[in-house]
């Protein structure tokens, strides 16, 4: 490949990672950038001085392997080598030419191959063959031509080397052909090996490192380094974001809530510690919104509780001396017409008077005389009230034998003697309540549902203090019992199921947790 394209696709390469980079830190935090500079450093840095180690390596050895020394040793031992074969190879030719002139000679019986070796020769067309060294090798071979005998060659066999020399000779008993095996010596064939392998394995190095050295390589590892720094680069990157993204995100996030706005949720996928920093943070603002408005309620309900403390007094005041002026007139005046007045007089003072009660028992709600309560035989004694006087029917749905509660009895009737009445009211007392016990966290729940038109307002809204839709209604029952519940450790709410009416649940936690 022409290399001038290579390093201009590399660099380009390079280019548009490096201004992919650039472009999206710029819209990134601090946090990011600096992230990305550290993971880029911590990644790429090793793999520069891996590539340059590398580099300096292969000179080093491309430089041992080229020192003179070295080189001129190895060929003077390969040259003796060859040289000591040589010798070796003309002492077998001799050794050859003299058994085959022997036999041309006559000599019988033919004579003793040398030491480990064999012969195998050709008298006449007839064929012999003496000593046992490689001599399955000699019977597979044809006769040599006598015109190209040649010089011994070198052959391995069961792991022995071997010379094998042909010979011809012409004698008496007409032409001798011959061939030869003389056993190499061990140490010296080894050595041989060694030597041959020594210097084969050098010229493979140097071949190597040599082309390793030339441009190729130099294109192929510049090639490799820049890669490498191309998915260091976007690695960082991708590393920084997803470290930096949910943290600023949380920031921000912090900043809002601190500002006051507590609906603000951190939206962000994170995993591992910043997971379950994103999720805490969530958890937190959540927990931070129930306690504001738990305490936007508590204040709310004290300024009513002023408000009702000052209109019992109001109220009351002169409530008295109206009585008694009422009673004193019937006494005096014997009309039929002024006695009906005073009476309606009297009737509307007794209102008054049951208002103002309530008000002074909302503004001086005490705290709660706790001890062991059986819960349903009090909600079915306040029930009894309504369903003796009324053609109100209450169904018991979920409850055992016996359910014991830790509650301050007087108050927790006067929650459920709330409840029910209002069912009955809604239902115009004819109907039926059902009154269903549950479990749910760290407690029960007990669920006051009626048949009745359902809710007219906001589920809320009913238990803001005067809140009423009743022509003789103080609108203090239900924000009376939710301050009792409260107190309690509890929770009172209302809602409307699909099927109709309306159901109030009272949550009270389990005897001994609140
Ligand atoms: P009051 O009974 O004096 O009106 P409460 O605080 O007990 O005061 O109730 C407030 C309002 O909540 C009622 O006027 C009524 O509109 C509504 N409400 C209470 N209970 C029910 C119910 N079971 N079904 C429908 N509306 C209800």
């Amino acid at each position: 490949m022409n290399s001038f394209v290579l390093y201009g696709g590399l660099a380009l390469v390079l280019l548009l990672a490096g201004v992919y980079v650039a472009i999206s830190l710029r819209g990134g935090s601090r946090l990011q950038r600096r992230l990305f500079t550290l993971f880029f450093l911590l990644s790429f840095l090793p793999v520069v001085v891996v590539l340059l180690l590398n580099w300096q390596m292969s000179q080093r050895n491309l430089g041992f392997l080229d020192s003179p020394g070295l080189r001129s040793s190895l060929e003077s031992s390969l040259n003796l080598a060859r040289r000591t074969l040589d010798r070796e190879r003309e002492v077998a030719g001799e050794t050859g030419q003299r058994v085959a002139q022997r036999i041309a000679d006559g000599e019988r019986p033919l004579p003793a191959p040398p030491d480990g070796g064999s012969y195998r020769c050709w008298v006449g067309g007839e064929a012999h063959l003496r000593g046992t060294g490689a001599s399955e090798l000699l019977e597979a071979m044809a006769p040599p031509d006598p015109n190209a005998l040649g010089t011994p060659i070198r052959l391995e066999l069961t792991g022995e080397d071997y010379l094998v020399a042909t010979a011809a000779a012409h004698g008496p008993e007409g032409e001798v052909l011959l061939h030869l095996a003389t056993p190499l010596a061990a140490d010296l064939a080894a050595d041989l090996r060694a030597v041959t392998q020594g210097s084969s394995r050098y010229r493979q190095l140097r071949l190597f490192y040599g082309e390793l050295l030339r441009g190729d390589t130099l294109i192929t590892l510049t090639g490799l380094g820049v890669v490498l720094l191309a998915t260091s680069i976007l690695l960082s990157r991708y590393f920084a974001r997803r470290i930096a993204g949910p943290l600023s995100k949380l920031t921000q996030g912090t900043a809002l809530v601190a500002a006051g706005d507590l609906d603000h949720r951190v939206r962000v996928r994170a995993v591992d510690e910043l997971g379950d920093l994103v999720d805490a943070f969530n958890r937190m603002t959540g927990e931070l919104k129930r306690s504001k408005d738990e305490l936007v309620r508590a204040e709310r309900v004290a300024a009513w509780q002023g408000i009702a403390r000052r209109l019992a007094h109001e109220i009351k005041n002169p409530l008295t001396p109206i009585d008694l002026a009422m009673h004193r007139i019937r006494r005096k005046v014997d009309d039929g017409t002024v006695h009906e007045c005073v009476d309606t007089v009297l009737e509307e003072t007794r209102n008054l008077k049951r208002l103002a009660d309530e008000f002074s028992f909302f503004a001086r709600l005490p705290a709660p005389k706790k001890e062991r309560t059986e819960l349903r035989e009090l909600v079915s004694s306040v029930a009894e009230l309504y369903t003796e006087r009324t053609h109100v029917e209450v169904v018991w749905e979920g409850w055992p034998e016996e359910m014991w509660v830790h509650v301050d009895p007087g108050q927790m009737r006067q929650v459920f003697g709330n409840l029910v009445k209002n069912a009955a009211e809604a239902m115009r007392g004819r109907g039926r309540v059902t009154l269903t016990l549950g479990e749910r966290e760290g407690g029960i729940v007990v669920r006051v549902a009626d048949g009745g038109p359902g809710l007219t307002a906001r589920p809320e809204q009913l238990f803001e203090p005067y809140f009423t839709t009743k022509e003789s209604g103080t609108g203090l029952g239900l924000a009376v019992a939710r301050k009792i519940v409260e107190d309690h450790g509890g929770s009172l709410h209302a809602y409307a199921p699909a099927e109709g009416g309306a159901v109030f649940e009272v949550g009270l936690p389990a005897a001994g947790k609140e």
